[in-house]
């Protein structure tokens, strides 16, 4: 067989993607920015990839829009950032081995701190900066008692390897409509705060706000504010996007392309286990995404758009593959919207959070590498993220 030579650069050869809107990040980054007092800054959080949109395309828009600062999850999200040349500070928000901090310290990201053994355990020659994670109400990770936040603290302002550069807290649920209980975790975290302050003098980054509280609570401003899921444009919670004080633009959308259109005669069924009949004749297409795309089995009769309608998806998801109810014949090629608009129609993220029994934020994290990114900037592709690189 002769082999030909692949076209150099960035392609995929499915009919499937997500678009990316850079622009949406940007405006999402620039709103906040308006809002907040000129004295917070903003980190923008990109863990999980971006929560599924790409971290280094999403931070570099929060950059240019405003933010000052990037957080992650974990280091090997930290180091991917720093190995793609972004220079900002980053602070990795998670639970990191005392091992690992001298590579912290080498590429000169910020760690998570909160135990003494973690202190104890630290040996290296340079020095890393740690923010501590104080524990006022969410119980995961921190340090919650006055007096071991005085231990902590002397033993960390005493440590040669060890620069105490902030500290903070995270709310427990500041995307519900009663914020009683983010008002006493804000207090409860200036108190703890404060004794910290004791220890290691007073600090430079003092930060508690994810988005609902960034957007809602304007006393938890503080030095800076944790930007995450908003920033993609997403709502924290269907039950607070009335109190949003500014618009929000979605960045993710969903696409597909028909690869095939037919006719069912009443009586006829679709797809594994045979769980749907058709109750008159009708036309049904076949949709290439399924599971293995992160498309759930659960999106089952939920809507998607075609010709700027909506049409039923019917039968079982498969691995690769779905099948939708449509109202008459269509071309293979037609485009269908999963996430996003058509015409006049749209289906948003929390219709499709909704849908499956979750929130905004695990949608599109869960959509997987197979399904290619095509990253916009001013309208443009610019380039296009896969796990498979052609
Ligand atoms: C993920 C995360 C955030 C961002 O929260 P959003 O609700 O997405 O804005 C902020 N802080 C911590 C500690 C987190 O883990």
């Amino acid at each position: 067989m002769k082999m030909t030579t692949m076209k150099a650069g960035p392609s995929f050869y499915r009919d499937t993607w997500a678009d990316i809107d850079m622009d949406a990040v940007e405006e999402n980054v620039a709103a906040l920015r308006s809002h907040l007092p000129e004295k917070t800054g903003i980190m923008a959080v990109v863990k999980a990839d971006g929560y599924g949109h790409g971290a280094v395309h999403t931070a570099k828009a929060a950059l240019r829009a405003g933010a000052d600062q990037l957080a992650v999850a974990m280091l090997d999200e930290a180091l991917e950032l720093r190995q793609a040349g972004m220079t900002a500070p980053i602070l990795v928000m998670g639970y990191s081995r005392p091992e690992d901090a001298a590579a912290a310290a080498a590429y000169d990201i910020t760690l998570t701190a909160y135990a003494e053994a973690w202190l104890d355990a630290l040996a290296l020659d340079g020095i890393v900066d740690v923010h501590v994670k104080l524990d006022s109400g969410m119980n995961r990770l921190g340090l919650k008692q006055v007096g071991e936040i005085r231990s902590f603290g002397r033993k960390a302002a005493a440590h040669d390897s060890v620069r105490v550069t902030g500290a903070f807290t995270h709310f427990a649920a500041s995307d519900e409509k009663d914020l009683s209980f983010t008002r006493e975790q804000l207090e409860q975290f200036t108190f703890q705060r404060k004794t910290l302050e004791e220890t290691t003098g007073t600090l430079d980054s003092i930060h508690a706000a994810n988005s609902a509280a960034a957007m809602r609570v304007d006393e938890a401003a503080l030095n800076t504010v944790r930007f995450g899921i908003s920033m993609y444009g997403l709502n924290p919670s269907a039950e607070i996007q009335s109190d949003l004080p500014f618009p929000l633009k979605r960045a993710f959308t969903l696409k597909s392309r028909v690869t095939h259109c037919k006719h069912l005669q009443r009586g006829e069924t679709v797809s594994y286990g045979r769980s749907y009949k058709a109750e008159r004749d009708m036309w049904t297409a076949t949709v290439p995404i399924g599971y293995a795309d992160g498309w759930i089995r659960a999106h089952q009769d939920g809507d998607v758009l075609i010709n700027g309608r909506r049409a039923r998806i019917i039968g079982r998801i498969c691995m690769d593959q779905m099948m939708i109810e449509v109202e008459e014949p269509v071309e293979t090629g037609e485009e269908v919207v999963l996430i996003g608009r058509q015409g006049g129609e749209e289906i948003t993220m929390d219709e499709v959070a909704g849908r499956v029994d979750t929130i905004s934020y695990e949608v599109p994290c869960i959509i997987s590498s197979r399904v290619p990114r095509v990253i916009l900037i001013n309208g443009e592709q610019v380039e296009v993220r896969s796990r498979f690189t052609f």
